[in-house]
């Protein structure tokens, strides 16, 4: 903002501010400034807007420069919201006191808070895991680092597909993304960026933090080991670069040697059930479409747990659940055991609930931040560690019961901080207060004297005020003349000679005594001295705790896993689910399945319809539902894929019965809207993530199609849909599940074996639709389009006039648009043999008539008969479309 010309006129101070700011051009800079942080420039008027705060001006030499302050003790709230926005703060304190020396007090950047580098619990989300991510690429694919600065959590990933980095990066959310600087073009960071659950805010770093052998190096040193090996980085120099670069960022953003940062692991895709970013946020599992809130979404119902770790581990177990049975079984044994036990549950709940954040606190001390409050509420945690320990060592179930060792694994630190700190520590560590009595002997002779210097003042100030009669006469203190005697006006008569003056007021004068004097400096230097011990006490308990730090973190992972197995018990107790049976078969099999969030929030009145769904590769493979809109084929689609994912989390499952054969991978494919914001058409999403399915689905995958075609013509669309289904019949062998509102397409189980068709029952009663929400056997006749529209409110003629036009079309008058015409494509059928498309109605079992097909169609379908979906990429499928259509 300022040419050097003008640099040279400014105060000593703005001078100072511009210098700090250079360095940290893109954080908006908290300049302390006395008891406030204080914007200037630019950053005043940006901040001012974003925080609501009064934009004032300072004089800088003759001119003025906007400026905008909050004070320092309510600072966290204000920095919050810069965080939320996706700006990063740096925080420029005072590192001498004012006053003392000549020039400008020395201030010094401290730390630099940013959306993925945050250690505030003010500015943290409790229940939310803070992940930063530093990515690298090159030709041969992608390497990652995710590192959570609170807690001290460190991954890296390597991979080779852009799709794979996007899955790896959306099971942790990252709120920050680490690129190398000027490496990458923005489309390409945007491409990423896009693909994440939430679009993280992107900052570059010098690119040679990313270069792998200087990354190696910078590794090994803070690890101190010889070989990377350990964390399975031998042969992963872009995962290795990225988690140099991560590293470095955290040290050098938090002037810290990050202590906590202790162990580094590769974030293994194996042993996980895999679903795409699109999957898990259709399926609502961390949170809801619409408005991307917890509340509404399977966590939102899941989640009972009583600490904010439990929340963030349950979180990580539904985004990425299990794909081992031994493991599986471990958690659902423990889990029935918890549910079997109201009492236990109770227990465990209250000893929980008393838990504090152990992995933030432990990683804000190591980081060299916290204060006593940090140790107070640490000693109280660590303190119901045994009880804990003691309550799920009585437990059967062998995952409970393994918890119960490094519960028990820190009693000195507990008992050693409780004994310590006082109950109610002040915030500051610099002013003393923060030790109780009994604890360190030389600390409470100053307490001592300070007090009791304070005790003296006063029986002076009694002594002084009988001698000199003077009533009013009053011992004051402050920062600038120390301890002083003060007289009124009206009294000035009557001070006695020994009394030296020092400074006149307007009410009257201050006075000392050579008696006064001696005894400030006794309890000033008291207190000098008190503050400190006090501080070094404190850090040496943060160096004790800092120390342990690897035995407090296991305790916290223990009480995570407790309590997110004690959340899964909690739900399955009171809202009715049964242990799943999970094998090694090809099996999902339900009897009266609910769908877990829809029966939570049905309003009064309303109950949740309960539905069976039998699938096996080897019979039922692909169920075909149909049925109108809002007849429920989402919501049981929908409650298939979130039964797996619970089962295979380890929960209980809203059923009577379950038997659920491992699965690998979940796929759905279900409502584009939220890909609109992605720039991309409706239609071409579609196709792409159906491509997607059928390239990775396996044997073993569960795949969810909802409404496959509908971004084009209806017979583009049906006609996808037929060849999609064929494909997963013929070629994949997964379990599918495939809503449509093409009725046509229930005769593809004619053809095909393993097909089998399912529709929602509806009732029609005086031309009104009833929706039974029940699941039955066989296909739907009718689409009910109508009805719903009608249903939403459509204008009474509007609905008529449909009816109409569905009719003239269903006898074959009119054509698509509703316009008459004398050969209607509908009439048109295709020989039942050769491809059995529109061969047949679908609710009468009558085969009707098969009029020959015009050639211009006949090579149409041929076409299309002879198209690999296999090979084929989406352009070239639109391509294609766009080709075939212009023949018809
Ligand atoms: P479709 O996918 O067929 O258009 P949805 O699955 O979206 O229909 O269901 C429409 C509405 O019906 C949902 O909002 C849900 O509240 C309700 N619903 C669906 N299935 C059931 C059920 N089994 N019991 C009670 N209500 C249900």
């Amino acid at each position: 903002p300022t040419g050097a010309r003008e640099i040279a006129s400014l105060t000593p101070m703005m001078r100072q501010y511009l210098e700090l700011k250079a360095l940290h051009p893109d954080t908006i800079l908290f300049f302390r400034l006395g008891d406030f942080y204080e914007m200037f420039f630019e950053d005043a008027i940006r901040a001012s807007e974003l925080l609501q705060i009064t934009l004032t001006a300072r004089a800088k030499g003759s001119e003025k420069v906007p400026m905008c302050g909050v004070p320092y003790h309510s600072a966290r709230r204000y920095i919050a919201r810069l965080i939320e926005q996706g700006l990063k703060v740096a925080i420029c304190e005072q590192m001498e006191e004012p006053g003392n020396g000549p020039g400008i007090v020395k201030r010094e950047v401290t730390r630099i808070i940013t959306p993925g580098m945050v250690l505030d619990e003010e500015v943290l989300e409790p229940r939310a895991s803070n992940f930063l991510a530093a990515v690298h690429w090159a030709e041969r694919g992608f390497g990652a680092a995710l590192l959570e600065a609170s807690t001290g959590e460190f991954f890296s990933v390597e991979v080779a597909t852009a799709q794979e980095l996007v899955e790896a990066l959306s099971r942790v959310d990252p709120r920050e993304l680490l690129v190398p600087e000027g490496q990458r073009s923005a489309a390409e960071v945007a491409f990423l960026t896009a693909r994440l659950p939430r679009t993280p805010s992107v900052t570059e770093l010098d690119k040679a933090a990313f270069e792998a052998p200087r990354a190696a190096l910078y590794l090994k040193g803070h690890f101190s080991v010889a070989s990377l090996e350990a964390f399975g980085l031998a042969d992963a120099p872009l995962a290795t670069g990225a988690a140099g670069a991560a590293l470095r960022y955290l040290k050098d953003t938090q002037k810290t040697n990050a202590a906590h940062v202790d162990r580094l692991s590769r974030l293994e895709r194996a042993g996980h059930l895999l679903m795409d970013e699109s999957s898990r946020s259709n399926l609502e599992v961390l949170k809801t479409l619409r408005d991307g809130a917890r509340k509404g979404s399977l966590l939102g119902v899941l989640d009972r747990t009583a600490t904010s770790m439990g929340g963030r581990k349950l979180a990580r177990w539904l985004a990425a659940p299990l794909c081992a049975l031994p493991e599986i079984h471990a958690r659902l044994d423990a889990v029935e055991e918890l549910a079997q036990k109201s009492v236990w549950r109770e227990e465990l709940t209250t000893l929980l609930k008393e838990v504090a954040d152990l992995e933030r606190l432990c990683g804000r001390l190591s980081l060299g931040a916290g204060n006593a409050r940090d140790l107070r509420a640490l000693a109280v945690s660590l303190a119901q560690l045994p009880k804990l320990s003691a309550a799920l060592a009585r437990c059967s179930a062998p995952l409970l019961k393994a918890l119960a060792g490094p519960l028990s694994a820190l009693p000195e630190l507990a008992e050693l901080l409780l004994r310590a700190v006082v109950d109610e520590p002040p915030v500051t560590i610099k002013e003393g207060g923060l030790f109780r009595q009994g604890f360190h002997a030389e600390l409470d002779e100053l307490v001592a004297l300070s007090t009791s210097g304070k005790d003296y003042l006063l029986k002076l100030e009694a002594r002084e005020r009988e001698r000199t009669k003077i009533s009013s006469l009053k011992v004051r203190y402050n920062k600038v003349f120390g301890y002083f005697i003060e007289v009124t006006n009206s009294n000035k008569h009557l001070v006695p000679k020994d009394y030296i003056r020092k400074q006149t007021t307007v009410g009257g004068e201050r006075f000392i005594t050579p008696e006064l004097k001696e005894y400030e400096e006794k309890v000033l230097t008291a207190e000098e001295r008190r503050c400190a011990l006090e501080l070094r006490l404190f850090e040496e308990l943060r160096a004790q705790v800092v120390a342990a730090a690897p035995r407090i973190r296991s305790a916290a992972e223990a009480v995570a896993t407790s309590d997110a197995l004690l959340s899964f018990a909690r739900c399955s107790a009171e809202y009715g689910y049964i242990r799943p049976v999970v094998d090694d078969s090809d099996v999902f099999s339900i009897t009266a399945g609910r769908h877990p969030v829809v029966e939570r929030v049905l309003s009064a009145g309303e109950s949740f319809v309960p539905n069976d769904v039998q699938m096996s590769s080897g019979e039922a493979q692909i169920l075909v539902i149909t049925g109108p809109n809002m007849a429920g084929k989402s919501t049981v689609m929908r409650q298939v894929a979130l039964t797996v994912l619970m089962a295979q989390a380890g929960c209980f499952v809203p059923a009577k019965a379950a038997h659920i054969g491992l699965c690998d991978r979940i796929f759905t494919r279900v409502g584009a809207a939220d890909n609109l914001a992605r720039g991309q058409s409706t239609f071409m999403v579609e196709m792409t993530e159906t491509s997607h399915i059928l390239h990775h689905a396996t044997r073993k995958s569960i795949v969810i199609l909802d409404e496959i075609g509908r971004g084009t013509s209806t017979f583009d669309g049906l006609s996808i849909a037929w060849a999609v289904a064929e494909h997963i019949h013929d070629k994949l062998g997964a379990r599918t599940l495939f809503a449509t509102h093409y009725h046509e397409l229930v005769d593809l189980a004619r053809e095909k074996p393993r097909v089998k068709n399912l529709c929602i029952a509806v009732k029609e009663h005086g031309g009104k639709v009833l929706f039974l929400r029940k699941l039955v056997p066989g296909g739907a006749n009718r689409s009910y389009g109508i009805e719903v529209a009608k249903l939403a409110g459509l204008p009474q003629e509007v609905v008529a006039r449909a009816r109409d036009i569905l009719q003239n079309l269903e006898s074959g008058e009119l054509d698509e648009a509703g316009r008459p015409r004398a050969a209607v494509r509908r009439g048109s059928r295709v020989a039942a043999g050769q491809l059995g498309l529109f061969g047949g109605e679908a609710s009468g079992g009558a085969t009707p008539e098969v009029p020959a097909v015009p050639p211009a169609q006949q090579k149409v379908l041929d076409a299309l008969r002879n198209t690999s979906l296999d090979t084929t990429t989406p352009l070239e499928a639109l391509n294609l479309l766009a080709r075939l259509q212009k023949e018809l």
